[in-house]
């Protein structure tokens, strides 16, 4: 059984007081044996984080965007197999594993254009023969920590802007399927980034504890549940470091009388079910608004009944099976209680038959979900869709803005007057309009509002530039450009 390592300056570590197994969910096998960082093994990978920054700070922007442009191409190459990785510790279908590496590598291509990115700023004359021009610098050394449900999207979200702007850094990747964050730092080194500069920790409370509280991590981007993105906000700026921690989701498609029904039963059945519903985008409410809940509630329950559900490497699999046995059991429990709490069920899921082990649960609807239960206030993170039913638009909006979590969300309609209205009204940090997975393009920058995301800034493209960068601006004055006196009074512009 393979030991997945930890990189650290370059070189992998196989150190493990407490190991843990990694399954694959198709199977529900143990495929691998995870070591756990201790605290001295994540104090390691920040010295060796340390260490490089002096170095990778001072090589020039060329060099670094040369990594990032070879990277981009090394990823390409390497897609099916990174891809493959991803389907035997996640689950997911390999087409989607491809996706996020996709999506991951728009990432790298934004991180490539670091030339452009840091520039500063310049003024000349503020004063008589004194100018002012402001530049950006490195953080320092920066903890990556991520979630499970994309293993190289979301770390590719954090690393290449972190270290682009001439950040070192330490990932620790979800525990649950590591394995992608040491394929990318292998692709890393190929690429020519120089040891150090990237290293992986695999670990759980105790790695990222040490991560918060280690004077040297100067700041901390976090992606994952909401409980534990407010704890690690709290906790990392109690300690005074820069902080972005992306939490939950729960987010809702408004769909009106008037939008196109086979479009919008299209579009809810692939963001409600595509990766088992383990999206933080994904499509978790149908707010149906004026009458169209019956027609469209047939629609998406007939879509569902072609739904193909199996190991994510049969390449005639849409839907894989959840992360780990607990998962389901969870997803599972909220489709039992939702009668319970007045729901109608008119798929349930857990009725699906599946041959052989795995983590499996067939995909589920809930109509006329009231909006105190739990089916509808909870992320519940699985193959789940409910339909809640208001008379109007004002009805569903208010529902929307109310909700506790702000991710993305999504209007379905014709009316460009009330799609507009929707988008300047709602309270979501990520909106569609007649597109149900708002995802941004990596030109521009990912976050939700609300409990979605604690902290200021949100993720990759141009706040990630500022989130990993500190400005310090220097005000300059030349002997020869005007003559000079003794003046005691406070600096001011003549
Ligand atoms: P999680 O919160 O359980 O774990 C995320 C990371 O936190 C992991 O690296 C884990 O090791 C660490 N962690 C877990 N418990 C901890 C604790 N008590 N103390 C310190 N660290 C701890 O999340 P998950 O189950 O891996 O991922 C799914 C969640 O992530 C969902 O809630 C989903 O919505 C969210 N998510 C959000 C976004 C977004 O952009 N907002 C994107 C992807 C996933």
């Amino acid at each position: 059984m393979a030991h997945i390592p930890h990189v650290i300056g370059g070189e992998k570590v196989e150190a493990a007081e407490r190991t843990q197994p990694i399954f694959n969910p198709a199977t529900g096998e143990q495929q691998h044996e995870l070591g756990i960082a201790s605290v001295e093994t994540v104090e390691r990978a920040v010295a060796a984080a340390q260490a490089a920054l002096p170095m990778w700070r001072k090589t020039s922007l060329t060099k670094r965007a040369d990594v990032f442009f070879n990277l981009r191409q090394l990823l390409k190459q390497r897609t099916p197999e990174l891809a493959a990785i991803v389907t035997s510790e996640h689950g997911k279908v390999l087409s989607d594993a491809a996706g996020e590496i996709a999506r991951g590598l728009e990432n790298v291509e934004f991180a490539s254009g670091l030339l452009h990115l840091l520039k500063g700023e310049r003024d000349e004359q503020v004063s008589t023969g004194v100018d002012v021009h402001s530049v950006k610098q490195p953080v320092g050394v920066v903890a990556a920590i991520t979630p499970f449900n994309f293993p190289v999207m979301v770390p590719l979200w954090m690393i290449a802007s972190a270290i682009a702007c001439g950040n070192t850094v330490v990932l620790k990747p979800s525990e649950r399927d590591p394995s992608a964050s040491v394929f990318i730092a292998d692709l890393f080194r190929e690429a020519g980034l120089p040891d150090g500069v990237l290293n992986v920790v695999h670990g759980d409370k105790v790695a990222v504890d040490t991560l918060l509280d280690s004077r040297d991590v100067k700041a901390i981007s976090f992606v994952g549940s909401t409980p534990i993105a407010k704890y690690i906000y709290e906790r990392a700026a109690a300690n005074g470091k820069r902080v972005q921690a992306l939490g939950g989701a729960k987010n809702h498609m408004l769909v009106m009388p008037d939008a196109d029904l086979d479009m919008t039963a299209d579009a809810a059945v692939s963001a409600a079910y595509g990766s088992a519903g383990e999206r933080c985008m994904a499509v978790s409410v149908v707010v149906a608004v004026g009458g169209v809940g019956d027609e469209l509630v047939a629609k998406i329950a007939e879509r569902m009944a072609e739904l193909k559900i199996g190991d994510g490497t049969d390449p005639a699999s849409e839907m894989g099976p959840l992360i780990t046995q607990e998962a389901k059991e969870r997803v599972e429990s909220y489709v039992a209680g939702a009668a319970a709490e007045g729901a109608t069920v008119v798929v349930d899921g857990r009725e699906a038959e599946f041959a052989g082990g795995g983590f499996f649960t067939g995909v589920s609807l809930i109509d006329h979900v009231k909006t105190d239960s739990k089916v509808y206030r909870d992320e519940i993170f699985g193959p789940v869709l409910a339909v809640v039913r208001v008379d109007s638009y004002d009805e569903g909006l208010q529902l929307i803005n109310d909700h506790q979590f702000g991710n993305g969300t999504a209007i379905f309609t014709r009316d460009g007057g009330v799609a507009r209205q929707f988008e300047f009204e709602v309270e979501a940090g990520m909106v569609g309009i007649n597109v149900p997975i708002p995802v941004p393009v990596g030109s521009f920058s990912f976050g939700g509002w609300k409990d979605s995301l604690f902290g200021d800034s949100h993720i990759y493209g141009p706040e990630s530039i500022h989130f990993y960068t500190r400005s310090k601006v220097v005000t300059t004055r030349w002997p020869n450009a005007e003559p000079s006196k003794v003046d005691l009074g406070f600096p001011s512009n003549s």
